[in-house]
């Protein structure tokens, strides 16, 4: 395997963070993690090659969430979000707004948030979050639910309602007007930071610190919903349950009678299928089969769906087949992928939210 690129990652991911989180506290900063992650290549993978990305193919941004989905969602979460605005400011940024940004978020020098949602806010016309604008001035006002990374983000997107537009503003924390409220608390994804953030009169400049400049309307971009690295993360995690749960099993495995070590076996059977067939979907996203071999393609929101649904059984039942020694055990590997993949079927969009809208397409049919 090189060291840069997919494969130094992978191997990053299944090597060091293993050992990482052994000798340190689940719920601090990993910021060697992260330093690490950037010489990797990871924050670049989704910036143009023109500003020293590394400009991957979408099955390999999808690889690289299923390789840290592996490692620590936590991880996956963070660099998930900053590869994301990599693309939304290749995609929406000024000429000016490239130039200045895409270089160090490739680097992993500006590693950014993103501050979208609102409880309870379905649609990006509904945000209450405001930006106005006075001539040269412009001011945001609100309060956003959950961002990830909200405290040791260089720059946070905070989406807002302007007049006629849903905007993108380039927030710099550690300017007057950002509050970041105090570590939520969860059962999963600790470490990288998760909190509320208040813009109070904000101020900012419109046109330089607006992605793709004052009125430049991101709802089109709000409303595409391509959820595949939540399906690669959960494979991920799924693989690496499956291979702690096996190692763990087989350990113990002679000592046992013959019915129990029989019993063993067809629940591992169980578990390793319901992953190989989450390997499967999520292949087929991948992967599409030419036309004349399928009816309908596989969608990423079927794909997420299926996968981080099924993680739930898979994590559940790897806990049954380790017991009470598992439980109790100091390696936390499978506790964490457990308390972890809670998040996946509501984070992205929830699965709920997806599934109605495959609903409304089947029942829209004929
Ligand atoms: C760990 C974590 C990290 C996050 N990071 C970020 C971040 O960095 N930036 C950010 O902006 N946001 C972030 N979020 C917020 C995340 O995007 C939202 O939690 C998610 O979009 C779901 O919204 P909600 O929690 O308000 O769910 P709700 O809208 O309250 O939905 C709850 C449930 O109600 C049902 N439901 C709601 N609407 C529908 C519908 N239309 N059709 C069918 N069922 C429905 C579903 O069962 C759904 O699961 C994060 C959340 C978590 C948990």
């Amino acid at each position: 395997m090189d060291d840069t690129g997919l494969d130094g990652i992978a191997q990053f991911a299944r090597q060091e963070i293993g050992p990482y989180l052994a000798a340190h506290p689940e719920d601090r900063y990993p910021l060697p993690l992260v330093r690490r992650l950037a010489r990797l290549g990871a924050f670049g993978a989704a910036a143009p090659r023109q500003y020293g990305g590394g400009d991957w193919s979408r099955r390999d941004i999808a690889l690289l969430g299923y390789e840290l989905g592996r490692g620590w969602q936590s991880l996956a979460g963070l660099v998930g979000t900053h590869l994301k605005l990599c693309r939304q400011m290749s995609e929406h940024g000024t000429p000016r707004q490239r130039e200045r940004w895409l270089g160090a978020m490739a680097r992993g020098e500006s590693v950014f948030a993103r501050a979208y949602h609102e409880q309870g806010v379905g649609h990006p016309s509904g945000l209450r979050t405001r930006a106005t604008r006075r001539g040269p001035v412009a001011r945001l006002n609100g309060r956003k639910s959950w961002v990830t990374n909200a405290r040791n983000a260089d720059r946070v997107l905070a989406i807002a309602r302007s007049d006629g537009a849903v905007v993108g503003v380039l927030v710099d924390p550690a300017r007057p007007g950002v509050t970041v409220g105090p570590e939520l608390p969860r059962p999963g994804m600790l470490g990288i930071s998760l909190a509320e953030i208040t813009f109070d009169d904000y101020e900012f400049d419109p046109e330089e610190e607006v992605l793709g400049g004052w009125g430049h309307d991101l709802t089109a971009a709000l409303l595409t919903h391509d959820v595949t690295s939540y399906a690669a993360r959960a494979v991920g995690s799924a693989d690496a349950v499956l291979e702690h749960t096996v190692r763990f099993v087989r350990d113990g495995l002679a000592h046992r009678p013959a019915d129990v070590q029989g019993a063993v076996r067809l629940r591992t059977g169980e578990l390793a299928a319901k992953v190989a067939v989450m390997r499967t979907v999520w292949h087929a996203l991948l992967d599409p089969q030419p036309p004349e071999t399928q009816g309908a393609p596989m969608t990423s929101a079927v794909a997420k769906v299926f996968c981080t649904g099924t993680l739930q059984d898979v994590v559940r039942e790897a806990a049954a087949l380790c017991g009470g020694a598992g439980y109790a055990a100091t390696d936390r590997t499978l506790d964490r992928h457990y308390r972890d993949a809670l998040a996946l079927p509501i984070i992205g969009a929830p699965n709920d939210v997806l599934l109605s809208r495959i609903g409304e397409q089947e029942l829209g049919r004929g």
